[in-house]
């Protein structure tokens, strides 16, 4: 994610959430963003409507439900596809949810992430400054989605439970941090380390790589690279073209440092190539966070599939460009962790546009959902906003997007990811179904 959330949503951090409940999530998200005392507002009038107490209706399922009506109600328009009764009424919503989630039931969340390892990150000991910053940005923000101990929490057993048990997701895709040179000289969440949540749930999982840093050298670079694949046999890469090298950073159309790379992916059979664009955080450069360093890598490997992960955010029109005047093209993807999630809750005209501009340009079988969890904690109130989420008409006739189909929901939700990475959508969604069976009698 790597969003600073805090500023955005002022105030979140006040107010305990359980993590496990992910309406208290979304909800508080809602009453805590640009359109924060609007929907208090309305969501008060509805609490009292519903003959609530204020702070449980906040907590609860139609709570939600209420935010988004709210968010309808303060903007003059209808981003939330909510019937009334559905803020007001337990039955209506189950019944809502069940309509919902039989339209949508095969989720892949491209963009999950554990963010701990044994021995954890202790300034002066195994982290610099710098990389302190970044643990730092996490750790306030899992504090604010109710993981008491902030990065500690994101770990293989809260992965499990809020991700895999506590939300519809079917498959989780992790994605992993390098920048080794800020953490001791070792990744700050090394693939050992993520190679237990794959053997943990061998069915809902999937491993990407990453740390591979050109500038560290590309020799061995290469030779992480091979190990991955040999050893770990992961599914692709989830790469930064910043870095924590003295050089800063990279690019994806380098022909003596990447080239060498995406050639190797060629020779091992890795197809999916991701890389953090956008959402430039922490201790990392902006410039890196561009994305025409995609444009010709695209063009030279036509048989790899690159992935811009947060849709490039801020920078989605500069994405959108790569294909709205390449038609021809047909191996860019974006991706939409955390830019959906940022937007969503408070900024919904934007969350419009940048959906919008993807679909339109991109096109609906090339956009991959993801939430950033365990980053934005539980994912379900993500899963929920997305299939009720809706592109209002005047921007349909104004920019020329797509309405968001039940198709296109469903492509965006998964199928489009099962498609790329060959996943059997059939084990894995019995699989699924195991582990919340296994949950519910625990
Ligand atoms: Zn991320």
């Amino acid at each position: 994610m790597e969003f600073n959330v805090l500023s955005v949503f002022k105030g979140i951090e006040k107010e305990p959430i359980n993590p496990f409940n992910p309406n208290e999530v979304g909800t508080s998200l809602f009453l805590n963003g640009g359109m924060g005392p609007k929907i208090r507002d309305s969501m008060e009038k509805q609490a009292k409507a519903a003959g609530m107490e204020r702070r449980n209706f906040f907590r609860s399922t139609i709570g939600l439900s209420a935010a988004m009506l709210a968010a309808n109600t303060a903007t003059g328009m209808e981003f939330f596809e909510v019937s009334k009764a559905e803020g007001v009424d337990f039955e209506a919503k189950a019944e809502s949810v069940q309509v919902a989630r039989a339209g949508s039931d095969f989720i892949v969340d491209v963009h999950t992430h554990v963010c701990t390892r044994p021995g954890h990150y202790q300034l002066g000991v195994n982290t610099n400054e710098r990389g302190m910053w970044f643990v730092q940005l996490l750790d306030d923000l899992g504090k604010a989605f109710g993981m008491k101990n902030g990065t500690k929490d994101m770990d293989i057993d809260h992965y499990g439970k809020l991700i895999l048990e506590g939300s519809d997701t079917t498959v989780g895709i992790f994605n992993p941090f390098g920048f080794a040179e800020h953490y001791g000289g070792k990744d700050m969440v090394p693939i050992e380390y993520q190679a237990q949540v794959k053997k943990r749930w061998p069915k809902n999982s999937m491993m990407l790589a990453g740390g591979l840093t050109p500038n560290q050298g590309l020799g061995v670079t290469l030779d992480r690279l091979r190990m991955y694949a040999e050893d770990y046999k992961v599914s692709g890469l989830k790469l930064y073209t910043f870095d924590a090298t003295e050089k800063k950073g990279w690019w994806f159309d380098d022909e003596k440092l990447a080239y060498p790379m995406w050639e190797e992916c060629r020779k091992l059979g890795i197809k999916n190539i991701g890389c953090h664009k956008g959402v430039p955080f922490g201790q990392f450069y902006a410039r890196y966070a561009h994305c025409e360093d995609f444009d010709s890598a695209c063009d030279d490997f036509l048989d790899l599939n690159f992935i811009a992960y947060h849709a490039a955010w801020p920078y989605h029109n500069e994405l959108a460009a790569l294909k709205g005047f390449k038609p021809q093209r047909k191996n860019l993807y974006a991706e939409i962790g955390t830019t959906f999630a940022a937007t969503v809750t408070s900024r919904p005209l934007e969350c419009a546009h940048v959906l919008g501009t993807l679909l339109r340009d991109l096109g609906e079988d090339y956009v991959l959902w993801g939430t950033d969890s365990l980053l934005w904690g539980n994912p379900q109130w993500q899963i929920e906003a997305f299939r009720k989420f809706q592109i209002p008409d005047h921007l349909v006739e104004g920019h020329g997007y797509p309405k968001i189909t039940p198709e296109i929901r469903r492509k965006v939700l998964g199928e489009n990811a099962a498609r790329i990475w060959n996943i059997d959508k059939k084990s894995a969604m019995q699989a699924k179904a195991e582990i919340i069976g296994t949950a519910a009698l625990a």
